[in-house]
């Protein structure tokens, strides 16, 4: 049963049923307003159909203290969300003036026109407040109706994310009065969930002051605590967090890489600029992903140097100075390759440290020799080199994501450890 106090999420999508594009604002909304205290009870899916949106939300209105709708604000024919909403509240649409002026200045700041087309996305229900959308054309809006206050916002995940935090997080504070709930993240890489569990397990199933969760994450797994209902003391919550901090250096050593909500590029980042240090990557069955994760993370230049993805033996050969005989006698899988990929782009940059890459992410490209999987990560320094030998399961995407997390992990090893 759900209760007036909650708060509820409808995303709206042909493109989430029929598993073109995968829902990630879920995950970004849940921790956000956990951040405020208030629980996400429920989540729906639905398709672009003004009747379904309208029979949805009708449904929920008066159910529910808040409810969050996503997607399909856009100009074109299938964003149809603020009239399924407005049907379901009994409430007509209405032009704003000032609403049709920003869309225009958006288009105009990038040297283009507004069509008629976006003079749709001025069009709110009556009695709505309007959310603005810095980051694009479509502003979202928030009204109120028989107790429930329906948040309407666009699809696109970073403009969702700005205006979460720039308004409809204080809103939704405000709306549930409630205390945020202290959350304290813990994240490590490296290690499976299992495994993890297997080793801290004892340690979380002790805590009294937390409920525990263990996410898999974008990057390795998150073990988060949230504060339990009822407890308030400080002492106790700061005692219970430090402990399972000890205890996660103790047994996992710098698998265990943040306390907080930091990636692990970000905490790389940190720890070379702090350095005054640089990296530069090459990349082959990566194919560029460490070089985007390592980029996606603002201020970058300051300590990332260049990326080559060296997918061929000549690339190999040509870019980064691998030794024709290397690959001959040994192959561009191997530790070997490995290693002068991980020196050549170090020596050629003349950065502090080069990562490097080599493996089959399959399905295809096994031999008796080498299956899918296998891989070859590498890291290099003035002076030292380090090459591991692993073998990934898992999907192509997977094993490249687990690649890519494995030789970022080689390099905060070696930048907590020296
Ligand atoms: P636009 O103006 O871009 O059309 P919109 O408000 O109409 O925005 P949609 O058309 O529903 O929003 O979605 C735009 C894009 O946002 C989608 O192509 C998809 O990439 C992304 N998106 C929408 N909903 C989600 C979701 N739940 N999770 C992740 N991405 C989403």
């Amino acid at each position: 049963m759900t209760a007036r106090s909650d708060l509820e999420v409808i995303l709206v999508g042909d493109e989430l049923l029929a598993g073109i594009h995968g829902d990630t604002h879920l995950e970004y909304l849940g921790r956000a307003f956990r951040r405020v205290g208030v629980r996400v009870a429920r989540a729906h899916i639905i398709g672009d159909s003004v009747d379904d949106i309208a029979s949805l939300v009708g449904q929920r209105r008066g159910e529910t203290r808040a409810l969050v709708v996503t997607g399909g604000l856009g100009p074109t024919a299938d964003d149809i969300t603020r009239e399924g909403v407005a049907r379901a509240l009994g409430l007509a649409l209405e032009f704003h003036e000032p609403s049709w002026t920003s869309i225009q200045d958006f288009y105009s700041r990038r040297g283009k026109q507004a069509t008629d087309n976006n003079r749709r996305q001025a069009y709110f229900p009556t009695g709505a407040a309007v959310l603005p959308n810095e980051l694009g054309t479509a502003p979202g809006f928030v009204v109120e109706s028989g107790g429930t206050t329906v948040f309407v916002l666009p699809g696109p995940p970073e403009e969702i994310r700005a205006m979460v935090e720039a308004d409809v997080i204080a809103r939704v504070r405000k709306l549930f009065g409630c205390t945020p709930l202290r959350v304290e993240t813990f994240r490590t890489v490296g290690v499976g969930e299992s495994k993890l569990i297997s080793l801290v397990g004892d340690n979380l199933g002790a805590l009294t002051a937390y409920t525990v969760s263990s996410l898999p994450s974008t990057t390795g797994v998150d073990i988060v605590l949230t504060q339990a209902a009822g407890v308030t003391d400080r002492s106790l919550l700061d005692a219970e967090a430090d402990e399972i901090e000890r205890v996660l250096k103790k047994t996992i050593g710098s698998h265990f890489y943040e306390r907080g909500e930091r990636s692990l590029t970000e905490v790389l980042g940190d720890l070379l600029a702090r350095r005054g240090e640089t990296v530069a990557v090459a990349e082959s069955l990566t194919g560029g992903w460490i070089g985007k994760q390592l980029t996606d993370v603002s201020g970058s230049s300051r300590y990332f140097l260049a990326d080559v993805v060296s997918y061929s033996n000549e690339s190999k050969i040509d870019y980064l100075g691998v030794k024709h005989e290397t690959i001959d006698r040994h192959g561009a899988v191997s530790e070997e390759t490995c290693t002068e990929m991980a020196q050549g782009i170090r020596c050629r940059t003349g950065a502090t440290y080069g990562l490097a890459t080599t493996g089959i992410a399959g399905p295809t490209g096994a031999t008796p020799n080498k299956p899918v999987g296998l891989t070859y990560i590498g890291l290099s320094w003035e002076g030292g080199c380090v090459v591991k030998r692993v073998e990934y399961s898992g999907t192509r995407d997977g094993v490249r994501r687990r690649a890519s997390d494995g030789v970022l992990w080689l390099l905060l090893d070696r930048l907590t450890d020296s």
